[in-house]
């Protein structure tokens, strides 16, 4: 990998201290509770809506879609900010992450018009549709299909595991518009849903924790107009591997349990264990290095460059690190982890326990990450 390092400037700095003084205020003020694994599972709307008020969704997307022009870095820097201190953000995340990006390298004007501002003002949330009940590491397979009807197209078909339907107001949903030939990655096609639309059901999934977090989502011919279709038709598959780019590499493949990591250290330091502590920062020095990568790929990102393959490297070591906090704090500390322990390193421990499976799974699993690096290595 050839990443290039990334220097905050003094603006930068101060814009983390911003965001920093909002969130702690914030907190105080008892708007939001703390969490590990904020990002996907902690879904608040009205908190949502408050981080749009500062400006902070879409803020790299063009002024006159409601953005800010901002860099990814100082996206970057916000993210960050939001992962360390567990704030719930899982409403607009897909929106902010990856549709927006979507739409604007294919949306069409259409398309940017109406969704991109009342994203930016957080009040349109995006669920991901591309996982079937057979279909998950190989999506080419999958089976939900859209036909042509005068003005648009009929759904018929079912996602699963799909983070955040029941807050979101639309789903890109990968579906087949073509019949399948042996080129089965061709004649796939990204549609916008409305998940509130007739023949849309949701279902829930529950977490291990029991939290209302992904779902099945069935469609029983449902209708889509024309001006919902993304990009080009029968494209589906290379605009969705464009979208998995931002996807893979961001902070929150690393700092999922990263409460947890800062709780368990105060924990320590409290008790002078030394040897606790040196073990931490054994972790704390990983943790640094993986920053370094994922901030590098943003660059790159940034600049229009290929991440295919050092995305994917993010993901799958960033993922293990994340799963291999709480594995070592529970041996560090004296700890009786709940759900609703009054104690903030027993419910994290707790949380990031029982989240932790799926951090290898979602985004990709290891396994398929580890193809796709194996196969970039051998590309050159
Ligand atoms: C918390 C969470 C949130 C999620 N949110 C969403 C969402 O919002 N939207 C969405 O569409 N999906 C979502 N998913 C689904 C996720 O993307 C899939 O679970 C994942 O892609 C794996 O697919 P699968 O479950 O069908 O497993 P399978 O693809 O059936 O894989 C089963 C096993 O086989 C291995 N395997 C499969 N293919 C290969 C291969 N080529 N080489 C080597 N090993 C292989 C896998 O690594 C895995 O161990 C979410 C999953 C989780 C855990």
């Amino acid at each position: 990998m050839n990443l290039p390092t990334v220097q905050f400037t003094k603006e930068q700095e101060l814009f983390r201290e911003e965001v920093r003084t909002f969130l702690q205020q914030e907190l105080q003020k008892g708007t939001f509770q703390t969490k590990c694994d904020s990002w996907l599972s902690g879904s608040d709307p009205a908190f949502s809506r408050i981080i749009a008020e500062q400006g902070w969704i879409g803020m790299t997307w063009p002024k006159e879609y409601g953005g800010a022009e901002r860099s990814s870095i100082d996206r970057y820097i916000l993210t960050e900010e939001f992962l360390a201190i567990g704030a719930p953000v899982a409403a607009h995340w897909f929106a902010d992450r990856q549709t927006g990006p979507l739409l604007l390298r294919f949306g069409t004007d259409y398309q940017k018009n109406f969704f991109l501002p009342k994203i930016v003002k957080g009040e349109c949330f995006f669920a991901i549709g591309l996982s079937e009940p057979n279909s998950g590491s190989d999506l080419a397979s999958v089976k939900t299909k859209a036909e042509k009807v005068e003005g648009g197209w009929i759904v018929n078909g079912a996602k699963t595991w799909t983070s955040n339907a029941q807050d979101a107001h639309y789903m890109v949903t990968l579906v087949r518009t073509e019949p399948v030939t042996e080129k089965k990655h061709q004649g796939l096609s990204q549609l916008i849903i409305n998940l509130k639309s007739e023949g849309v059901t949701i279902t829930p999934i529950r977490y291990l924790t029991g939290e209302h977090h992904f779902n099945d989502v069935f469609f029983d011919n449902v209708f889509v107009p024309d001006e919902m279709v993304v990009g080009t038709l029968g494209n589906g598959w290379a605009q969705g591997l464009a979208e998995l780019a931002y996807e893979r590499s961001g902070p929150e493949r690393i700092l999922s349990t990263f409460p947890l990591l800062n709780e368990a250290m105060e924990e320590l330091k409290r008790q002078q264990d030394i040897e606790g502590l040196a073990q931490i920062s054994k972790l704390v020095a990983e943790l640094w290095s993986l920053r370094n990568l994922s901030i590098g790929v943003a660059k790159v990102l940034e600049e229009g460059g290929e991440v295919g393959v050092s995305a994917a490297l993010v993901k799958s070591v960033g993922t293990k690190f994340e799963q291999k906090i709480p594995e070592i704090v529970r041996l560090l500390l004296d700890v009786y982890p709940q759900l609703h322990a009054d104690r903030a390193v027993d419910r994290y421990l707790a949380e990031s326990t029982l989240h932790a499976p799926g951090f290898t799974i979602r985004g990709g699993t290891s396994e398929v990450l580890y193809g796709i690096i194996a196969k970039g290595v051998l590309a050159g």
